[in-house]
């Protein structure tokens, strides 16, 4: 949801699509600068949330920061860029706050891993707010963090405030890192593999996008819910499926000509119901 205007303007625009939950970027998310929220902007957001029935909100890291990056300044922006966001989302009473995990840019998935937990402990030392951080699975992209179930896990286990981290799992990226979701089966055996590695206890949020690119391909592209690779039939079991279906569910999906935000959160409901 578009921030544009003013931070509480994200809550109108909630509203008015009919959602009962969102996401937002708390600030530009292609730019390294912020404004600092005014008293009035965090009041607004607040009682605007309050007085809705959306829950819960969720907001996303910016694109710029690498937590997983083994070059020094990049690393600290980031940590930076994190802690504060950690604080906004405190601020404003957004419980989550989701973010990728990262490139260790060639380096090797050690050394990723090293700086990835270093930030997120830095992080946490700085900011002592009740947002908790969740980790996204990534497509597998090269040089990329998180991408199997087994790396978020080991991942959650390096973080020394293990009670302020959980998962946001990403239908897309998931797919593109080859977790079949295509069908009934598919998306059981998917949901079992997290059960088993990382636990749906710490699933609190899923990134409902369908995929442009193939199983198992690495990319990164999201279609408008049934016109991508996971389809109208893996949408329609994920949906069914009781241990995701409960949860609360954001889309990330295109806006063209072949469809908006109306239409998909539309077609979400009708595969769900
Ligand atoms: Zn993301
Ligand atoms: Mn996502
Ligand atoms: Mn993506």
């Amino acid at each position: 949801m578009s921030i544009a205007g003013s931070i509480d303007q994200a809550v109108d625009r909630a509203k008015e699509k009919d959602c009962d939950t969102f996401q937002i970027f708390t600030r530009n998310p292609r730019g390294w600068k912020l404004k600092k929220l005014s008293r009035g902007d965090v009041a607004g957001f607040r009682q605007k949330l309050k007085n809705s029935a959306i829950d819960p909100p969720v907001a996303h890291m910016p694109y710029l920061p690498n937590l997983s990056c083994p070059k020094k300044g990049l690393h600290k922006k980031s940590v930076r860029t994190l802690t504060l966001e950690l604080e906004r989302c405190n601020v404003l009473d957004i419980p989550y706050l989701v973010t990728h995990l990262g490139s260790h840019l060639g380096k090797g998935r050690e050394v990723g891993l090293g700086q990835l937990t270093q930030a997120i402990d830095a992080a946490f030392e700085t900011s002592k707010g009740r947002t908790m951080l969740l980790l996204e699975n990534t497509s597998g992209t090269r040089n990329s963090m998180g991408s199997s179930f087994e790396d978020i896990r080991e991942i959650l286990d390096h973080v020394s405030q293990k009670d302020r981290v959980a998962v946001c799992f990403d239908t897309a990226h998931a797919f593109g890192a080859g977790y079949d979701l295509r069908n009934v089966e598919s998306v059981q055996r998917t949901v079992d593999e997290l059960r088993r590695v990382v636990g749906l206890g710490l699933l609190k949020v899923i990134h409902a996008n369908d995929s442009k690119g193939e199983l198992g391909s690495g990319i990164d592209r999201h279609e408008h819910i049934g016109m991508g690779y996971i389809g109208e039939e893996g949408f329609k079991a994920i949906l069914h499926n009781d241990s995701l279906r409960k949860l609360p569910l954001i889309l990330e999906t295109p806006i063209d000509r072949r469809g908006t935000d109306v239409t998909n959160l539309r077609r979400l409901r009708e595969l769900a119901s």
